[in-house]
């Protein structure tokens, strides 16, 4: 019998309606609710009231001393009143709201009290009480708590778990390698579920615990080791021929010449597409760092080898800005560069894909778009992706399954501190780009109250007399894009009537692409001298003669964010700023004012960033590509992880991973998952 092919129908008290119920909660089979962790703990073990801690609580056991005093104040509420002796101390105990209790508080009775204990007043504040003599049922114990809703209850759900670990506890597999186990004093995994839900003691509720936390990143990480070891040995990627020469040759004609860390980065890269594993690789570097050069060379690289390069990026204004760039770029180099958006006419796009399909195209800048189906390559050699679009392992087990396995690039402007990157992107290999072009001088970043909004109009003024340009970021408002839209709307007609001798551009996420286009282009012409925009400019815009970047209550923007929106400025060779509106009510929002205004270092702001949230927040976003784990919690299992990615990793380096037979039950997990389907397993 297998517990995941179990319904919950088969434990007993699971009717029909509690079964849809728990489907609501994820849990369809037996094994599903064995997974079903508590996410704390409530103790309920007596103790001496030497014990006691002021302002705690507490559990404590002694005699009803006095008959309950029940007063009643105002609109149904009530307060009940007596005497208990604990451990030869007369304790004064207090409910509210529980005058059906009155009756059940006589003198002599035996009582166990869970509640607030206030040292002072020698008092206890009950939350929950049992009497022995009717049997008490929590007290003395350690009880779990489960995140539960509608009909389910905590007790029932502790109920049904303590009924289907008595009928199937003992057909819980373990799935753990016994060395593993054993390196690491683990307990067995059956032991462990029954423990983690019902703990006799805090320790050994603790054991468990770190048994099955490990377990979960175990897994998480195995999968990405297992795939990067498969795709490093076994999966045959393409060997790109590349003499060194063509590309000192190419890189001469760019318009500047690459910082060491450029050349570096670049180095990393071509070593692993000429060798004949799949390449894939982050590349991490502040904004401004010089990433889309990097990706130049690299898409360059592929075209002398012979194949295609494709560069996606996520939305279309980014597209068709790299589009330009690179064909500038290759102009000299005579290659072939094309677009592929959404927005293009059914007619452009049928030219596009045609000369994809032919190799006329050499290489392809687009959104998404690009590993559509329709989409066909001659030769595709490269995909590199930029900024938030991380290309998950299951996008390139699409391309794979089209039979392609083009050697893979992601660029992140999101540094995330060494360790934390191996371990979010366990799968990939990381490069980084820790220098900036030479003569850029750093942003001057400003933090002023709203108060303060006509000397920042003078500051737009001042550098618009200098031949400047600025941005002006409205709050992005959470709960509603028209608000948002709205709050850019104003703002542009309130500069419009504060600069009547300026143009004041316009971009929101309500235009068509075709009105951000042209919205984007006059800026980029210099045609308007400042923009007005939600923060769809957040994302790689790269307009060099812009100098200041105003955010508007910037408190509204998490660290990162506003880092990469003043990564807007700085581009060129003038002196820029960045200047920060904001009343921020809270610490934290302070905190991220003052780090803003001490480092323009997208790393320092990174490792400042996580000190404020803690890894778990810090890698609770989307872009991390982290998923949220059922157990595990980052801020405080960081070092179980880095464990676990390494044990992981050694792992699946082993010659025989994939055919060990005790390693069986590892294989097949890995094997349910369409990752591994197909052609890469022998
Ligand atoms: P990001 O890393 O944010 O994508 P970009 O690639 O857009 O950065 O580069 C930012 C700006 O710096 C661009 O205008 C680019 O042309 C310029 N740049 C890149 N590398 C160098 C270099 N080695 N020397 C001078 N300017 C450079
Ligand atoms: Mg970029």
């Amino acid at each position: 019998m297998k517990l995941d092919e179990l319904s919950v129908r088969q434990i007993k008290g699971v009717s029909a309606q509690k079964e849809q119920e728990l489907h609501a909660f994820g849990v369809h089979t037996v094994a599903d609710l064995l997974d079903y962790f508590p996410f704390r703990y409530e103790d309920y073990r007596i103790r001496g009231l030497g014990e006691a801690k002021d302002g705690e609580k507490v559990t404590i056991q002694g005699k009803i001393m006095s008959d309950a005093l029940l007063s009643r104040f105002g609109k149904g509420k009530s307060r009940l009143n007596c005497r208990v002796a604990v451990d030869g101390v007369l304790v004064n105990a207090i409910w509210f709201n529980r005058h059906f209790l009155k009756d059940s508080l006589t003198a002599g009775r035996e009582i166990v009290m869970t509640g607030k204990w206030e040292q002072r007043r020698l008092q206890i504040t009950v939350a929950e009480s049992e009497f022995p003599d009717r049997g008490a049922s929590r007290s003395g114990s350690v009880q779990p708590v489960y995140s539960v809703g509608g009909s389910l209850t905590q007790s029932w759900i502790r109920k049904t778990i303590h009924q289907a670990l008595t009928q199937y506890g003992s057909l819980i597999e373990e799935v753990l390698p016994f060395a593993l186990i054993e390196k690491h004093g683990l307990m067995a995994r059956k032991e462990a579920v029954a423990i983690v839900h019902q703990p006799e003691n805090a320790e050994r509720g603790q054991a468990a615990r770190r048994r099955l936390v490990y377990e979960e990143l175990f897994l998480f990480q195995l999968k990405l080791q297992a795939y990067r070891a498969l795709t490093r040995q076994k999966v045959q990627g393409l060997s790109h021929v590349v003499g060194a020469e063509a590309i000192r040759q190419f890189a001469a004609t760019l318009p500047f010449e690459l910082t060491d860390s450029q050349k570096k980065v670049v180095n990393e890269i071509l070593i692993d597409m000429r060798s004949s594993g799949c390449m894939n690789r982050l590349l991490q570097g502040d904004v401004g760092a010089g990433k889309t050069v990097v990706a130049a060379v690299a898409l360059f690289a592929t075209v002398t080898a012979g194949y295609q390069g494709a560069l996606m990026v996520p939305t279309e204004i980014l597209a068709e800005q790299h589009y330009r760039s690179l064909q500038k770029l290759f102009a000299p180099a005579g290659v072939e560069v094309g677009l592929l958006t959404g927005s293009m006419t059914e007619r452009r796009k049928r030219d596009v894909l045609a000369g994809l399909q032919m190799g006329l195209i050499q290489i392809i800048v687009g959104t998404h778009a690009l590993i559509q189906d329709t989409v066909h390559f001659q030769s595709l050699g490269l995909v590199v992706t930029d900024e938030q679009h991380r290309f998950g392992v299951n996008q390139r087990s699409v391309l794979r399954r089209k039979g392609l396995n083009p050697d893979v690039l992601t660029m992140t402007a999101t540094p995330i501190p060494r360790t934390l990157a191996i371990t979010a992107f366990g799968d990939m290999d990381v490069s980084t780009l820790n220098e900036r072009p030479k003569g850029r001088k750093p942003i001057k970043t400003y933090w002023v109250k709203h108060s303060m909004l006509d000397r920042v109009l003078g500051f737009i003024r001042q550098e618009t007399d200098l031949g400047r340009q600025a941005y002006f970021i409205c709050p992005l408002i959470e709960e509603s894009e028209k608000l948002d839209v709205q709050n850019a709307i104003d703002l542009h007609i309130q500069l419009q009537q504060a600069f009547p001798d300026l143009k004041i551009g316009l971009l929101h996420g309500r235009m068509t692409p075709a009105e951000k286009d042209a919205s984007m282009d006059a800026f980029g012409r210099n045609e308007a001298q400042v923009l007005v925009a939600t923060t769809v400019v957040e994302v790689g815009v790269d307009v060099p003669n812009a100098t200041l970047m105003i955010i508007m209550d910037a408190e509204r923007f998490g660290l990162s964010q506003l880092h990469q929106l003043r990564g807007r400025v700085g581009r060129g060779e003038h002196q820029s700023y960045c200047v920060l509106i904001a009343d921020p009510k809270s610490e934290v929002g302070r905190e991220r004012m003052k780090v803003m205004t001490e480092t323009d270092d997208g790393f320092e702001v990174a490792r400042r960033d996580l000190d404020l949230r803690g890894p778990g927040d810090f890698f609770g976003t989307k872009q991390s590509g982290v998923p949220e784990f059922k157990l595990a919690n980052l801020d405080t299992d960081l070092a179980v992880l880095e464990q676990a990615r390494d044990d992981a990793a050694e792992l699946t380096r082993r010659e025989d991973f994939w055919t060990d037979p005790a390693l069986a039950r590892l294989q097949g997990i890995l094997r349910q998952d369409q990752l591994f389907e197909g052609d890469l397993l022998d």
